[in-house]
């Protein structure tokens, strides 16, 4: 390739509207991707897990340019977003679609209302890249073969009604804005949403959580607009005592290049205060040494390490998920390994809706039936909320109990008796 093609090439890679324009959303795009060396067996495979997965394919040409082709199976990154058919196992028995039950939690269409004085914002349902665990499954992307999803469309009539709702509520103060991700808003509607929320008194913190920095660092970077209307919603946010942040969702070393870098750095200079969270994902990474790295490298980017969520229950990625003991051992080995305030707190976000718990804070939790059983006294202090390891962490004999509904139902039900038992122990 002659110089000035190369250079040609490097700028419109640098460029985020080449990026979205060109982001793979069909396997005949990703097929023209690969090029002369596509393997159709591979290529069928992918179109076998599409059929079976929940959530559409959208992937960027930067997050294809991360994958290691010659590693395809294997590659982190790639099973983030490119479902294969022979990878995916049977279900949990106890999976559900919209697993948290963040539609019963929503007062008004597109807010979750679930913890006492912080509610999530459902900004908008598109995303720059489509991820396969994707709790918000119900509701993100276009509809796929298996789910036809509840729409949360980008419009300020939406918001309005979300907005009402957040100054007739006081006692919030603190919002999420997710999605869906603020990377697909345009400049306008990402200052109507954040105006919109600053013009609320009682709001005190918001945040734009997004997966964008991780899969198209060049916008902050090349869309100067969309980059000015975000630093201004946090300088206005400073200004009359409201902290904005922005929190990203890194899950690799990898994922961070020297395009994260500049769009760090600009970020950091600019006064935007940055958090991560990090999905823990088999072959993804659930190993100590990856996760270590993972740290040090937000960490160099001023990037808090803020939370590492065990994988939610959703459809087809039974393989990726790992067991609550895993994700206590990788948390035991991470401790200590820089400051403390840059060390993620692991947790579970609880199947219907119990909300957040620290990982290790099980009233009871069964290494053979995988279950863990947790008390969210804040959320719902009568209840109880068991998360499940994945199946294939477990014993065959353990396997075959939750493959027969009255067992699977005596196990679950003993286990909770258990963890009533030890947690009334301590009152
Ligand atoms: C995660 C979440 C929040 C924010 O919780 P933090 O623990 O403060 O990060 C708020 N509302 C809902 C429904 C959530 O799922
Ligand atoms: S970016 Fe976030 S909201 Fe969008 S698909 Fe991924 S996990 Fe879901």
């Amino acid at each position: 390739m002659s110089r000035i093609a190369h250079e040609m090439m490097r700028h419109e890679f640098a460029d985020a509207a080449w990026q979205e324009r060109h982001a793979v959303t069909r396997v005949d795009q990703l097929r023209a991707w690969v090029g002369g060396d596509a393997d159709g067996n591979l290529m069928r495979d992918i179109e076998l897990g599409l059929a079976r997965a929940p959530m559409a394919m959208r992937i960027t040409p930067y997050v294809l340019n991360l994958i290691d082709w010659s590693n395809f199976f294997q590659d982190p990154i790639r099973k983030q977003f490119i479902p294969i058919g022979s990878e995916i196992l049977p279900s949990h028995p106890l999976l559900r679609m919209d697993s948290l039950h963040e539609r019963e939690s929503s007062p008004v269409d597109g807010l979750v209302h679930r913890y006492h004085d912080k509610a999530l914002l459902l900004a908008t349902d598109r995303c720059p890249v489509y991820c396969r665990f994707c709790t918000r499954s119900y509701g993100v992307g276009l509809d796929t073969q298996l789910v036809s999803k509840k729409r949360a469309s980008p419009f300020q009539s939406r918001w309005n009604t979300i907005l009402a709702y957040l100054r007739a509520t006081p006692v919030i103060v603190d919002v999420v804005v997710s999605g869906g991700d603020c990377f697909r808003l345009k400049p306008s509607q990402l200052l109507a949403v954040g105006t919109g929320l600053l013009s609320i008194p009682s709001i005190r913190r918001i945040r734009f959580a997004t997966k964008g920095l991780a899969v198209l660092p060049m916008k902050v970077t090349s869309d100067h607009e969309w980059t000015g209307a975000l630093v201004n919603i946090s300088d206005a946010g400073r200004n009359q005592g409201v902290e904005i942040s922005f929190h990203t969702h890194f899950n690799h070393p990898r994922e961070i290049t020297d395009y994260t870098i500049a769009a760090a750095e600009l970020l950091f200079k600019r006064g935007v205060r940055m958090r991560n969270q990090t999905v823990l994902m088999a072959g993804v990474n659930d190993d100590p040494e990856v996760m270590k790295q993972l740290v040090k490298k937000l960490s160099d980017l001023h990037i808090q390490p803020y939370y590492v969520y065990t994988c939610d229950l959703v459809g087809g990625i039974e393989h990726m998920r790992c067991s609550v003991g895993l994700a206590c051992q990788i948390e035991k080995d991470l401790r200590g390994i820089t400051a403390g305030y840059n060390t993620p707190l692991f947790v579970v976000d609880t199947p219907g809706g119990g909300g957040k718990r620290d990982v290790h804070s099980f009233e009871h939790y069964d290494r053979q039936t995988g279950i863990a059983v947790y008390r969210a006294p804040s959320v719902r202090p009568e209840q109880l909320f068991t998360y499940v390891d994945p199946l294939q962490s477990l014993s065959l004999d353990a396997q075959a109990a939750w493959s027969d509904p009255q067992r699977a139902s005596r196990i679950l039900s003993d286990a909770i008796e258990v963890a009533r038992a030890k947690s009334m122990g301590f009152e």
